[in-house]
């Protein structure tokens, strides 16, 4: 009872889904969506129209051939010559038409729907881009979404052209052989079984397979990217890659194959049994013939041939169109599921304002977090607070959950337990767009944009203008605007090697650039993970006091390793496993002889140091 209920909703499901679909079309091409309807409708009309004609042109022919030669009449045959002309002519231009609205509709809906996968791609939470699934459901629903809804309206529109087709002509059928017309209906249903089992199995197929096939995907890119070209060459894996991808595929294609071979089995048996049933029909036909139970004239017989092959093409078509869309609805499906993909962090109902500027300050209040999917805590209860103003630097060894507290402050992930504050008020409340632009972060896995040096700073903060006076100070800052002096068109030079006039620059001068981008905007808090760990020890003398002159009035939380950077801040955080340990001075704490006395005297010791640039 509750299997029939879930599968009815499913079914009702798909329906909507298929609603939605037109309406996607719709919204993307309504002219050409216009244009294929009425072409449908007169594409339906024409078979009809045709058996018709055929069959008073053969009668025509026929009294022709019983007048004696010499005394033919061709009045009549002349005057159906334009009617046989017209609709020959209107048959094309239906025909290029539908071409035409095809393809234009199809490059209309693809950039329409590629608009809003992009809208919900930038919407959904940071945490689904670590969910192998969503990247499944992803693939697949760029893979469906940019085709399917003009396939949808496509086999909508030919369905129900179909649909009009055959009752016209089935119309024509019943007038004049009606034991045909269950023979058509028998002769088209096989056909339409082996399409629904085959579009089955080729969903079941592409499920099944779309982590084997992303994961030669992500090879091929090991492969023909530039950021793993330098690797892929000195440690010479390239071709063990390229095996492994070339494995891959081939078990995929052997795979489908297999498929493919089942489908055309099915289509092959299918079609067999609609032939020996269609020559059951002829048959049955002949049979009455020859016992002189019909009376035909030659142009009935013209029209008997040509109404059974079309009312059977008609269905087969109408019917094929449906199974078609049935194969829509399951691959539709997973654009609505990438569509339908909840959004835990976002901003509440009725946001409280962010108060600016700060007055009491930032609040860690007994934060607890895992990540989703995992089994451990990665911060236990952690508390700590920064007042307005002060510079603060979070230490502590590889893995002890400093970048993720940082992502907590970004709202990139919720914490379990506990909450962070702002003047009191739970960032939560907050709307996530003004929390976020209240910030200036650096990541220590920034990103480098193949863009303009300036476009590279700008993009920090979409409200300036191009050329604004703030892109140079915050160069200046980073100590960014002397990599960009020396480069040949300044702040309008491509980076990266990626496009035409691009050019490369060093580690350490993309993280300046990171830098500047991070301090663009006038934010009041300032975060940066590591955002020294690739400068020379001079230029990270000059980029610090300058920043550090710079963020006097800022809040700041640095998350750093360099004894140069902690020593500047007013305070030090060590955090160990998770928990906050240690908190003082660079002083006290190395009085005190501590966990973090420990970490940095060894900073201190010549010879190798191996916490130097750890994170
Ligand atoms: P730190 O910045 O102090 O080096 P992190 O905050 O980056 O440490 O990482 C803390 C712990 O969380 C590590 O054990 C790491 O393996 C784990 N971790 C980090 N990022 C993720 C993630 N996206 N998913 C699951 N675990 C993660």
């Amino acid at each position: 009872m509750f299997g029939l209920e879930r599968s009815m909703k499913q079914k009702l499901a798909q329906f909507k889904q298929l609603a939605q679909a037109v309406r996607l079309v719709w919204q993307s091409a309504p002219g050409w969506t216009v244009v294929t309807i009425i072409v449908v409708i007169v594409q339906g009309l024409l078979p009809a129209l045709s058996l018709y004609l055929t069959k008073m042109v053969v009668d025509t022919l026929a009294q022709l051939f019983a007048q004696p030669a010499g005394a033919r009449e061709f009045g009549a045959l002349l005057g159906l010559l334009p009617l046989v002309l017209a609709v020959f002519v209107v048959g094309r231009i239906c025909s290029i038409l539908s071409t035409v609205a095809k393809e234009a509709q199809s490059t209309a809906v693809t950039n329409h729907v590629q608009c809003i996968l992009q809208d919900r791609a930038i919407q959904v939470d940071y945490q689904c881009y670590e969910d192998p699934t969503f990247h499944n459901t992803m693939l697949m629903a760029h893979g469906e979404a940019m085709t399917r809804p003009t396939r949808i309206v496509y086999n909508l529109t030919q369905s129900a052209g179909s649909a009009l087709s055959l009752v016209a002509v089935t119309g024509v059928l019943l007038v004049s052989h009606a034991y045909l017309v269950p023979i058509v209906i028998l002769a088209a249903l096989p056909g339409t079984v082996a399409r629904i089992l085959n579009s089955r199995a080729l969903h079941a197929w592409r499920i099944k397979h779309m982590q084997e096939e992303r994961y030669s995907g992500y090879l091929n890119t090991l492969l023909t990217t530039a950021s793993f070209a330098k690797e892929v060459r000195v440690f010479g894996h390239g071709r063990i890659l390229q095996q492994q991808c070339r494995r891959i595929r081939d078990r995929l294609r052997k795979s489908q194959m297999g498929v493919t071979r089942k489908r055309v089995t099915r289509e092959t048996a299918a079609d067999a049994l609609s032939y020996v049933l269609a020559g059951g029909g002829v048959a049955i036909f002949l049979v009455r013939m020859k016992t002189g139970t019909a009376t035909i004239t030659m142009g009935d017989l013209a029209l008997l041939f040509q109404a059974f092959q079309k009312a059977k093409g008609a269905l087969t078509g109408w019917l094929s169109s449906l199974t078609s869309l049935y194969e829509d609805a399951l691959f539709i499906r997973h654009y609505y599921d990438f569509m339908a993909l909840p959004q835990r962090i976002g901003s509440p109902p009725e946001p409280k304002p962010l108060p600016s500027p700060m007055r009491s300050g930032i609040r860690v209040e007994g934060i607890t977090f895992r990540y989703p999917g995992t089994q451990n805590n990665v911060l236990s209860d952690v508390s700590l607070s920064i007042s307005p103003g002060e510079h603060v630097a979070l230490v502590g060894q590889n893995g002890s959950g400093k970048t993720t507290l940082a992502k907590l402050m970004c709202r990139l992930y919720d914490p379990d337990d506990g909450r962070i504050t702002i003047d009191g008020t739970d960032i939560r409340d907050v709307a996530i767009e003004e929390l976020r632009s209240s910030m200036g972060v650096l990541f220590q896995d920034y990103a480098r944009y193949f863009m303009t040096a300036g476009e590279n700073i700008r993009i920090g903060d979409n409200a300036i203008p191009a050329g604004d006076a703030r892109i140079r100070e915050s160069a200046r800052l980073a100590g960014a605007d002397t990599v960009i002096a020396d480069l040949p068109q300044g702040y309008d030079t491509m980076l990266g090697r990626l496009f035409e006039g691009g050019v490369e620059l060093s580690v350490g001068q993309w993280q300046r650039i990171a830098l500047a981008r991070s301090l663009v905007r006038d934010a009041e808090f300032v975060l940066l993970d590591e955002h020294t760990s690739a400068l020379d020890p001079k230029a990270e003398h000059e980029v610090l006091h300058q920043l550090f002159d710079s963020v006097k009035s800022k809040t700041v939380m640095i998350i750093s390793h360099r004894l140069s950077t902690v020593t500047l801040v007013d305070r030090i955080i060590m955090l160990a496993h998770g928990r906050v340990v240690e908190q003082g001075s660079h002083d006290e704490l190395m009085r005190s002889g501590g966990q973090y006395a420990e970490l940095f005297s060894m900073q201190a010791e010549p010879g190798p140091q191996g916490l130097r640039d750890e994170s």
